[in-house]
């Protein structure tokens, strides 16, 4: 006869009595809770100002732990999480068995978008304090993120200029209309109000709203096109070749831990100009200079290059032009009339080409605080050999004051340990962007306009960072978080026991406050329901 274990519904007891006791000791919501009570949310509890009566809000430390671990199991719907309150016992664990709705965890969301950047470097800091992080190969790299826009209300001034027209026609032919329709109403009703502004028509001054933001976005950034619904999102083209409105997000990631120690999104499509802003981040994050750095040809570009060695940087950073410039064996091609070929006259400043002619200089140019010449070929015109050597009518190469910097990073690059150093990259912030976008779903961005998108971002990235810590330290113990294991007595899971066992003084003080009864908390840390 087959054997089942007791079934019955109508039990009195369906939860137990301390709902702490449902979830494994090494589960992540012990490790949100317990980084989250470490922070110092001093920015955020001074946004408050209703100590002199008015309704008490939702203790900004549940909302942050909600919202925190909604982001770390790729949740971030306010309703998801409000669902979440009502039937998940990990969202109902953290929140205490408080029901903020959507609207709250939106709006507190909405509200402290800035402040996350400031409780991200804290997060980072847990990370060094524990000695997670270590900033010895940190590798810089970003990833397209789709904006929350539709590429087809992306338009050029003149089509702007067009549809605003058209719309404040439409406006006007609806204040005629109501007009009309106010006179008749009038001799209807006689003084009775109307309904006020008609949703229509708010609707397209809204839009007329919209249009004046773009433009003057248009006439700020220089761009040819603007998106009317995000101003701040552009075309870009992400590494499967699909072309969208998009942000480019950035993250710099510790190699041995994948924890990331710097993050920001720009608008702007290439990454030239990010390599300096992440790696000051790092270290303002860490209080640490890496021992090395690594990111691929995308963020080559004088200035970077010039920093780099003027900062003594291990960098690991081929220039454009190197990876089509090697074989398959690593070895670096040099054609004929590859310009590393042509040789500088110092006394007549000329360039003589592989064919003995000669190349004149031609003009100085300056592109973000770099200097170069460019040297153009006199004899090219009756040149057998013009076709092998340049695509135009004349051979022109460009001097640069980084090209030694370049050749010695070259020289670097190709030895063993180089080629070694700079293929951490690919082991290090690319399974970062492989977590965030596949196992998380963070394809896309919800919020508009590039303050939000940045604050959106720091969420994924906190919540990353969050996992990564919670991972190191249960590790730490053998832990795997496997199992709906019994709590120990007074709910001392072994994230905790770690924690304790590596913190600061201040650790110690947060543990002691953990297992003491405070606000809604029973003894041990678990809500009595
Ligand atoms: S095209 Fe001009 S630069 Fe090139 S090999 Fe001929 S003469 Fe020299």
């Amino acid at each position: 006869m087959a054997n089942f274990i007791a079934y019955n519904q109508e039990q009195l007891m369906l939860l137990p009595l301390n709902i702490v006791e449902m979830i494994p000791e090494d589960h992540l919501v012990h490790g949100v809770s317990t980084l989250v009570e470490r922070l110092d949310l001093s920015s955020i509890y001074q946004t408050y100002k209703n100590s002199e009566g008015g309704r008490p809000s939702y203790h900004p430390l549940m909302l942050i732990k909600v919202i925190f671990y909604a982001y770390a199991v790729g949740v971030r719907s306010s309703r998801k999480i409000a669902a979440g309150l009502e039937s998940d016992v990990f969202f109902m664990y953290l929140a205490a068995m408080q029901r903020p709705d959507f609207r709250t965890i939106s709006d507190f969301r909405m509200a402290h978008l800035e402040e996350l950047k400031e409780l991200f470097q804290q997060i980072v800091g847990i990370g060094m304090t524990l000695g997670i992080a270590k900033i010895g190969h940190i590798s810089i790299d970003g990833t397209k993120m789709r904006a929350s826009a539709g590429r087809r209300k992306t338009k050029s001034k003149e089509s702007l200029d067009k549809l605003e027209q058209e719309i404040e026609k439409e406006i006007e032919k609806m204040f005629d209309e109501a007009e009309e329709i106010d006179e008749q109403e009038d001799r209807l009703y006689g003084d009775k109000r109307g309904d006020g502004m008609p949703k229509e028509l708010r609707n397209k001054e809204d839009l007329i709203r919209k249009i004046e933001e773009a433009k003057k976005k248009l006439k700020v950034s220089g761009w040819k096109r603007v998106n009317i619904t995000d101003p701040d999102s552009r075309f870009m083209q992400d590494a499967d070749g699909g072309i969208d409105m998009s942000y480019n997000t950035q993250v710099a990631v510790d190699e041995e831990t994948q924890v990331i120690v710097a993050n920001d999104v720009t608008s702007e499509v290439n990454d030239h100009h990010q390599f300096i802003p992440l790696y000051e981040q790092v270290i303002d994050n860490t209080d640490k200079k890496p021992e090395e750095v690594s990111a691929d040809c995308g963020y080559a570009n004088g200035k970077n290059y010039m920093y780099i060695e003027d900062n003594k940087i291990d960098a690991y950073l081929p220039d454009q032009m190197f990876d089509k410039e090697m074989d398959k064996e690593g070895t670096e091609k040099l054609g004929r009339y590859d310009r590393r070929n042509f040789r500088y006259n110092k006394d007549k400043d000329t360039i003589t080409c592989p064919e003995g002619k000669r190349l004149v200089f031609k003009q100085k140019l300056k592109k973000d605080g770099i200097e170069s010449c460019i040297y153009v070929g006199q004899e090219c015109s009756d040149c057998r050999e013009r076709v092998e050597c340049t695509r135009g009518s004349a051979r022109h190469i460009k001097v640069s004051e980084v090209d030694g910097i370049i050749e010695r990073m070259r020289e670097k690059l190709l030895t063993e340990e180089g080629r070694l150093r700079y293929k951490k990259r690919l082991s290090t912030a690319e399974p970062v962007f492989g977590n965030l976008k596949k196992n998380l779903g963070y394809r896309d961005f919800q919020l508009r306009g590039l303050v939000k998108v940045r604050g959106e971002f720091q969420l994924m990235c906190i919540a990353h960072n969050i996992k990564k810590i919670h991972k190191y330290v249960t590790s730490q113990k053998g832990g795997g978080g496997s199992g709906q294991k019994r709590q120990k007595t007074e709910n001392q899971s072994s994230f905790l026991e770690n924690l304790k066992g590596i913190g600061s003084e201040k650790t110690k003080t947060l543990f002691f406050r953990l297992i003491v009864p405070t606000f809604g908390f029973s003894r041990g840390g678990g809500v009595v329901i």
